[in-house]
């Protein structure tokens, strides 16, 4: 080999590997390891607005639940409140341009999930709604179950780990997978929705109890998500240690009522979030409280109190 040549081979490679470590340097730059991370979270998050990518809104139904969430245009609604609350839940509704219901959830005949959906299923067309039985004794149920039938709504039960899209998002039915027909377990009959929307996910317990978190985690769901909500507004049976230590939340969103006669949230329950270090927002202290991400960086907004 020709020395000129020997020694321009060298010069070449090193302007090679130049090249690579400079492109390494700004690929670890866009990467945020440098320093930045924090400062660029924030700003992508802060510029999230509501109705962005996914949005969930845990309205402030008092004693009670509900939850919307709208992605690509696209809407689910868990519950609805009590029965003096299905009002205000049209109204919220409609004010976030809500026309329609894709998919409407009840998740277990209780008067505060079930009692204001009549309401709600006489003011929008609901296209599927999913319910865990189609017979109740509870008289708010039945109600619903007859609005559904003026209205030309189907109750249709869910199978356990079927899945439907919401846009961009995707909403696995975790349960209820139990046989929880008496009575005194209507809490565990609940449906319980994880959400997936780009690299987060969210996850809708309802009112259900240890029973039926032991239920989904004997089964082996997946239930390691950023936002949980808390089961059961936050009674002492429901989130227990065993899902939080498998769920790792970042956030946690207790809905319940101002001075409520249950005591909801328990102490016990706020203790073992503290423990799992999970960030709590409550609709009794903060009234409605809106999450969006863009399936990377999550922001809070609350009605009253900002965290
Ligand atoms: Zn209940
Ligand atoms: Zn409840």
């Amino acid at each position: 080999m020709h020395p000129n040549q020997s020694e321009s081979n060298f010069r070449s490679h090193l302007i090679a590997i130049v090249i690579a470590l400079v492109s390494c340097v700004a690929v670890l730059g866009a990467m945020n390891l440098f320093g930045v991370t924090a400062e660029q979270r924030k700003a992508q998050s802060d510029s999230l607005k509501i109705g962005d990518g996914l949005t969930v809104h845990y309205i402030d139904v008092g004693q009670g639940d509900c939850t919307l969430l709208t992605c690509d245009g696209k809407t689910l609604l868990i519950d609805g409140g009590s029965e003096d609350q299905g009002s205000r839940v049209v109204r919220y509704l409609k004010a976030n341009g809500v026309k329609q219901l894709d998919v409407l959830v009840a998740t277990h005949p209780h008067r505060d999930h079930v009692g204001g959906l009549g309401t709600v299923v006489q003011n929008f067309p609901v296209k599927t709604l999913y319910t865990p039985v189609t017979e109740s004794e509870n008289a708010w149920f039945q109600k619903l179950a007859d609005a559904c039938k003026t209205m030309n709504v189907q109750l249709t039960v869910p199978k356990a780990d079927s899945t439907f899209s919401l846009g961009k998002a995707k909403v696995t039915v975790l349960g209820p997978r139990g046989q929880y027909e008496t009575l005194e377990n209507v809490n565990n009959m609940s449906i319980v929705l994880r959400v997936d929307y780009g690299d987060r996910s969210f996850l809708f317990t309802g009112d259900a109890e240890y029973d039926e978190e032991t239920a989904i985690l004997d089964a082996k769901c997946i239930v390691d998500v950023d936002v949980l909500k808390a089961g059961h507004h936050g009674s002492e049976d429901s989130t227990g240690s065993r899902l939080l230590h498998e769920a790792t939340p970042d956030y946690c969103v207790i809905s319940c009522g101002e001075n409520n006669d249950y005591g909801h949230p328990h102490d016990n329950t706020l203790s073992r979030l503290r423990d799992a270090k999970a960030t709590v927002y409550r609709t009794d202290e903060q009234g409605t409280v809106v999450c969006i991400t863009d399936g990377t960086a999550l922001r809070f907004v609350t009605e009253k109190n900002a965290a």
